[in-house]
């Protein structure tokens, strides 16, 4: 990807606003519309479901399969460059787009982030450099494969190559009957061993890059999950010793994952703490998705410059900046159980929720509640973390969120 940079507001003679396209029309995708038009892009959002979130956001909605090429041929006639919000967006899709448009990230490197198998080939491939290795593992893709695990792999986690998200298409193995138990369960599909890790804290890395190589990334942030999904993102403290030491080895490291890749656009790097005995603990590196990551959601309210920003930013060629901390944030994802109580449809009380100072309300235009299904996300900015932690907890408490470990 090369060329002059897509100037937002409207094309010279053409009666119409420089347009930008996204690949998936979920709440990512909203939320890169939303920074899109703030800054006069218009956009276009394919995605087959009528109803989605970005989709009924965007000045173009069009909905056909991923792969449809009447589709696809629509959004390039509709846009001058074209991103994604989800990494299982058929990277010959992306191939296609590319031919003709400006497409950011690449299709190479949504392959590598779409396959546990590839993702963590690429990972070790940095670690020569960076330190920083993945957590032992083994791709599972034969019987044969399964005969060989070590036992040192045991007990581990069998995750799906491909497709999983939210802690979906993963199995926790004790011993090897259960392994193989649990390779029947996901069909025989490829999978990866990981061995199961004691976490002392999940971290994520947020950066951009340019077509030119230039990097800014958001100060990194400490995540707590609740049955493999994201339950809660606190900004870290400006961390001293040892810490300060671990946190500027995983940005070294999420730099080195990008630059490889000659990654153009948002990348998120998840990180595990993992409790080594040391004082400080191990760094892991977990998984890497090509695209805003929602423990960056917190970056709307308590930045100067937005995670869905530099999206636009990187897609269209324009100046990257560092992004800047103004607010300690705590971030509380609002699955749809939040509308249930006692089995119940509730509406939860956003009058109460709305009082307490310092909070964001994020809802994606999901019409559904299904418990477990991400419905928005809540965040509280505040001039330190003890005080943005306070009032989070305040918040949780009215909205039936279970307080979180540490706060
Ligand atoms: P997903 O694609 O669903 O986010 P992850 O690999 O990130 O999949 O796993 C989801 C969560 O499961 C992680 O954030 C972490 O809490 C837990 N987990 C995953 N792998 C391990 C591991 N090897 N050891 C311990 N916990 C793990
Ligand atoms: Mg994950």
């Amino acid at each position: 990807m090369s060329g002059a940079p897509l100037l937002p507001g409207p094309v010279p003679f053409a009666s119409r606003a420089a347009t930008l396209g996204v690949m998936g029309g979920g709440q990512l995708g909203r939320m890169f519309v939303h920074a899109a038009q703030a800054m006069g892009y218009a956009v276009a959002v394919l995605d087959p479901d009528p109803a989605s979130p970005a989709g009924r956001v965007a000045d173009y909605h069009i909905t056909t399969a991923y792969d449809d090429e009447a589709g696809l041929a629509q959004l390039m006639q509709r846009c001058e460059a074209i991103t994604t919000e989800f990494e299982n967006v058929p990277a010959a899709a992306l191939t296609t787009l590319a031919a003709q448009r400006r497409v950011a990230p690449g299709a190479q490197a949504v392959a590598v982030a779409q396959d546990r198998i590839a993702e963590k080939t690429h990972f070790e491939r940095c670690a020569v450099q960076t330190g920083v290795g993945p957590a032992p593992w083994q791709a599972i893709r034969s019987a044969d494969d399964l005969a060989r695990v070590p036992d040192t792999l045991l007990p581990g986690l069998l995750k799906t190559a491909r497709l999983g998200y939210d802690g979906k298409g993963q199995v926790a193995v004790d011993d090897r009957t259960q392994l193989a138990a649990a390779w029947a369960q996901l069909g025989q599909m490829p999978c990866v061993l990981e061995k199961r890790l004691p976490l002392r804290a999940e971290w994520s890395v947020i950066l951009a890059r340019g077509a030119d190589g230039q990097t800014v990334h958001f100060p990194l942030q400490c995540n707590r999950h609740r049955q493999g999904i994201l339950a809660v993102t606190e900004t870290c403290p400006e961390p001293s010793g040892s810490t300060r030491a671990l946190v500027e080895q995983a940005i070294a490291a999420t730099r080195a994952v990008a630059a490889d890749l000659q990654y153009v656009g948002v990348l998120c790097v998840e990180f595990f703490v993992v409790d080594d005995g040391s004082a400080h603990g191990q760094l892991v590196v977990n998984e890497m998705a090509p695209r805003p990551h929602n423990s960056g959601h917190y970056t709307i309210d308590a930045c100067d410059v937005s995670q869905f920003e530099l999206q636009v930013r990187t897609l269209a060629g324009l100046p990257l900046v560092s992004p800047r901390l103004h607010s300690a944030a705590v971030m509380l994802n609002l699955l749809g159980d939040c509308w249930w109580r006692n089995g119940r449809p509730h509406t939860p009380d956003w009058p109460r929720v709305l009082a307490l100072p310092g909070v964001h309300l994020h809802l994606y235009g999901k019409l559904q509640a299904r418990p477990g299904r991400k419905m928005g996300h809540l965040t509280v900015t505040a001039a330190d973390l003890p005080q943005a932690r306070a009032v989070a907890l305040q918040a949780a408490a009215l909205l039936g969120i279970e307080p979180w470990p540490g706060s």
